[in-house]
């Protein structure tokens, strides 16, 4: 018998689960439009998979408004952000979304929007387990640094990037690929520091690929398909990834934590080894990733489910939030698998609509991030950040005017969400 003793948070009107880059637009925008909100971060920082993750890109930005633009314009205005090679510059050559940006400055900015818009975050403090009722959540119960806590909203947004709120509260999902269920790999990220004076990065395809063909000279062999060192805004320094992790699942955590020690111990292994290659001998890992990048969790079912015909055909919607236009980019999902990332899906720009944001099974939930509704391949396509963050900025919107006007989020017409949008910024 445990004897678990709860103290309460009170009652918020909106409760965000998880300060990842779609969790923190979410609270963030919520907030601005009148609504008292809380967001719960396990961790302690905000930025999920950019900060924790150190995944220094936010792609698929460049059609974005909103919260998108204001991180950009932030970091841009700090010297925070760096142009990739051949990536999209605006007509007067200017940094644009796309680059790879500061992942301490972006940190600072969430913390810093979540103040000036009234956000309550809590850190350290993870959603252990949902109260449901009626098929809506009553209470949320809190694992945290100083015990446990309850918390209640009239609406909860599981921006949780697994969709663990959504399970907890019973909804139905996948994971994996359609054929043998296997989930895109997840990769424990690093910085270095020390590259030769004029090592030029590898930004493009062929420069991964002529990288790669370089450490396996040196008899190097990792289990990325294309290692890379792409530069960071900061002076010397390089986002560096040569690991990938197969079947980590989001419901197992032996599988997680294997993907963890083995993905660090790869990465510094191969960076021991790759300073013995001449020139090299100052390459040195400043910090690796805290939490593993997981590329794939739990697709929750919506009320709405992004299909790969929707991808295909570029197909449009009226409750469109955001516009996608990421290709397919799946990874290897096992060893010796030699497929293509991309598996002969060419993708036209196409709208993520409001419906995959509404959970078909609990009532007042909303879903933000890489948990929304969509098919396999979708996901391999929409989960970039870019399309992630506007999920947030979405989800906070609609879930502030169902609290206005006590509507259920499946009651909501999404058709305002898109325009709010589009008066965001967004090219929809
Ligand atoms: C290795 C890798 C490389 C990638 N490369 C790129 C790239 O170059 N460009 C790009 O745009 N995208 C990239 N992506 C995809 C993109 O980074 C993610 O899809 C996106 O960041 C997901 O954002 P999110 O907010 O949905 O979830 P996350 O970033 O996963 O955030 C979820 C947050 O919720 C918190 N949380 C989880 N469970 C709980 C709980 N129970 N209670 C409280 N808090 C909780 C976590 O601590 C975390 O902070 C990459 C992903 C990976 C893994």
């Amino acid at each position: 018998m445990y004897n678990i003793q709860k103290k309460s948070l009170g009652k918020y009107q909106i409760v965000v689960c998880g300060g990842g880059i779609a969790g923190v637009c979410a609270a963030v925008t919520a907030a601005r439009e009148g609504a008292k909100v809380l967001l719960l971060e396990r961790g302690g920082c905000l930025g999920g998979t950019l900060t924790e993750g150190h995944v220094p890109q936010i792609m698929d930005g460049f059609n974005k408004g909103g919260l998108v633009k204001e991180i950009f314009h932030f970091l841009n205005e700090h010297n925070m952000t760096c142009a990739r090679k051949g990536n999209k510059v605006d007509e007067q050559g200017n940094r644009i979304p796309g680059s790879m940006v500061d992942t301490e400055g972006a940190k600072y900015f969430f913390d810093k929007i979540c103040l000036e818009s009234g956000v309550k975050v809590l850190y350290f403090s993870q959603v252990m387990a949902v109260d449901v009722e009626d098929k809506k959540i009553r209470e949320l119960l809190i694992a945290t640094e100083n015990g446990n806590y309850t918390a209640q909203a009239d609406i909860y947004i599981d921006a949780t990037g697994n969709g663990t709120v959504a399970d907890l509260a019973g909804c139905k999902w996948e994971c994996g690929d359609p054929d043998e269920g296997r989930v895109s790999p997840t990769s424990i990220s690093s910085c270095v520091i020390g590259m030769p004076a004029d090592y030029n990065g590898t930004d493009t395809s062929a420069e991964k690929t002529a990288y790669g063909q370089m450490l396996l000279s040196h008899g190097i062999d990792v289990t990325m398909q294309q290692a890379f060192a792409v530069k960071l805004p900061s002076l010397q320094s390089w986002h560096f990834g040569v690991n990938f992790g197969y079947n980590a699942m989001p419901d197992d955590i032996h599988s997680l934590s294997d993907a963890v020690t083995k993905g660090r111990m790869e990465t510094f292994e191969t960076i021991e080894k790759h300073k013995k290659i001449p020139g090299y001998e100052t390459l040195h890992m400043a910090f690796s990733s805290t939490h593993v990048g997981v590329r794939e969790g739990r697709r929750i079912f919506g009320e709405y489910r992004i299909t790969d015909a929707d991808i295909l055909e570029g197909r449009k919607f009226e409750d469109g939030i955001c516009t996608v236009t990421f290709g397919v980019d799946v990874h290897k999902l096992k060893e010796d698998d030699t497929t293509d990332g991309k598996r002969g899906y060419r993708t036209i720009p196409y709208h993520i609509p409001y419906r995959s944001l509404v959970p078909q099974d609990c009532d007042n939930l909303l879903l933000a991030g890489r948990c929304i509704s969509g098919d396999f391949y979708p996901h391999a396509s929409y989960r970039v950040m870019g399309n992630m963050a506007a999920t947030g900025e979405a989800g906070g919107f609609a879930a502030a005017v169902c609290v206005k006007e006590g509507l259920l989020p499946r009651e909501f017409d999404g058709k305002r969400a898109s325009a709010f949008m589009k008066i965001r910024g967004y090219e929809i």
